[in-house]
């Protein structure tokens, strides 16, 4: 067995048929991360939890009770907590580290009967757009292994990416599921503020950071979508909106009625966006126009403003977040502290990478008294000015179209440098983060040199099924 499936539905239609197990998929799975272990997708595998799963769950689906996800072997980003379970968020401060209970999100999946394989590489505590910044090394694109994978669920795409697994699980801050899947050449849904409980989740910046699906089709992400959603006791900031059947609604949606669509014509005016993601863009653009779908530029006045604004923010929150690791609670203990200030001061020195260091200092900085006015009191203003505009575009249009990053993957270590350079990588994901508003990220062809290219859609608050239909009809186009 050497095919990708293209949708857990391909491999229902298999194990009903018996020309499968779920043993034999784990078995097939757990080959190929070790063929492909220089990739570095996983920081571990579950290899006998998940083969003694597949069992259990191959049992029920022989006794006709087993659950929606029966089949799927899924991966989860490594700051994804699963009970019994080491958790590093690929940072030497965790290094060790077991979870003492299940996130709410695998407690779900599993009750759906899905077998986790492994716990996968990230940016330190989710902090990056390339996955370089991880304690375990930088993850490779399976496109090119000269190449960064996207960041900061760089493991989770590419374990995706190169049939490591069926799907996978990221989370997404300022857009860590939607770009490395686009790097990656697959789907990649960040779901409405609130969709997705983050109980059991490391925390990075708690009014941005949500769960979302990495997969090879649309019908996936939406099936992980429903059973992954919803109310929960332990996240009083997830929505009490009932949750659609995501999955019915998407097969049984077939094309698309006519569709207002934005797109920011900076993404295809400015000299900072690749010229071969211009030209998908352009070429998706007018495949829409032809199919009858009204899609006319737009100015975002906030544009320049989007980037520092969310990393002002996010900075902030997460100097606040990662407070807690200080030597005493989890994980790593500096071996040369001798009282209490020294066990703080040394275990954080030496447990946090440079770029976890540098976001916790600046976020300190802007939150302290003399600066707090001027720089994150303001930067929640200009965030809601931007979320007003978001909604007001999103009153106009029914999507707002954009490239997912400038560029397609770039070379390891060419902007590990300039910390800037990266951040600003993240100009077309961080709106929908700021805005609170769902986006996804498409597969949309590949560049010359054979890399993957991902287009965005963006819509409206909690209309996730509107985006899932249209985005079933949009790879087709
Ligand atoms: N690249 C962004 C950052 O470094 C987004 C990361 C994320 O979504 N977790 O903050």
């Amino acid at each position: 067995m050497t095919k990708f499936y293209s949708s857990l539905d391909e491999i229902k239609e298999e194990l009903k048929r018996g020309k499968v197990t779920v043993e034999g998929l784990v078995k097939h799975y757990l080959e190929r991360i070790k063929t492909y272990a220089h990739l570095n997708a996983f920081n571990e595998v579950f290899e006998q939890g998940a083969l003694s799963r597949a069992k259990e769950v191959d049992a029920r689906i022989r006794s006709g009770n087993a659950g929606k996800l029966a089949g799927l072997v899924v991966a989860i980003k490594d700051n994804i907590c699963y009970k019994g379970h080491k958790v590093s968020a690929s940072s030497k401060i965790l290094d060790g580290f077991t979870s003492i209970y299940s996130s709410t999100i695998v407690e779900r999946l599993l009750a759906e009967d899905a077998v986790i394989i492994g716990r996968c590489n990230c940016d330190e505590f989710a902090m990056g757009a390339s996955n370089e910044n991880s304690y375990y090394g930088a993850v490779k694109n399976y496109a090119d292994h000269t190449r960064v994978p996207g960041g900061s669920s760089g493991g989770s795409a590419v374990a995706v990416q190169a049939g490591l697994c069926h799907a996978a699980i990221g989370t997404d801050t300022g857009g860590s599921v939607r770009q490395p899947a686009s790097f990656c050449g697959t789907v990649g849904l960040k779901p409405t503020y609130g969709r997705i409980s983050r109980h059991g989740i490391i925390a990075y910046a708690s009014s941005f950071d949500q769960v979302g699906p990495i997969t090879h089709s649309v019908e996936d992400a939406a099936l992980l979508l429903e059973v992954m959603a919803g109310t929960d006791e332990f996240d009083s900031t997830v929505s009490q909106k009932p949750v659609p059947k995501y999955s019915a609604g998407v097969s049984k949606s077939i094309s698309s009625g006519p569709k207002r669509i934005a797109y920011l014509q900076e993404s295809l005016s400015s000299p900072g966006v690749d010229d071969e993601v211009k030209g998908v863009m352009i070429g998706y653009i007018d495949k829409l126009r032809a199919d009858g779908h009204t899609v006319k530029p737009v100015a975002f006045e906030y544009l320049d403003y989007i980037v520092p604004t969310y990393y002002v923010l996010a900075m902030a929150e997460a100097s606040s977040n990662l407070a807690r690791y200080d030597g005493v609670h989890y994980g790593y203990r500096s071996p040369a502290a001798t009282d209490l200030a020294s066990t703080y001061k040394r275990s954080r020195s030496e447990g946090f990478g440079k770029e976890v260091k540098r976001r916790i200092m600046l976020g300190t900085f802007v939150l302290s008294a003399g600066y707090y006015d001027a720089y994150y009191a303001k930067a929640q203003k200009v965030r809601r000015l931007i979320k007003e505009k978001t909604d007001n575009l999103l009153e106009e249009f029914d999507f707002i179209l954009t490239p997912t990053a400038p560029e397609p993957a770039f070379p390891i270590g060419r902007k590990e440098k300039d910390p800037v350079v990266m951040y600003l990588y993240d100009i077309f994901t961080v709106q929908a983060s700021l805005a609170g508003v769902p986006a996804i990220s498409l597969p949309a062809g590949v560049s010359e040199k054979g890399l993957p290219l991902g287009l965005q859609l963006l819509t409206k608050r909690f209309a996730e099924q509107d985006l899932l239909n249209f985005s079933k009809y949009f790879l087709k186009l």
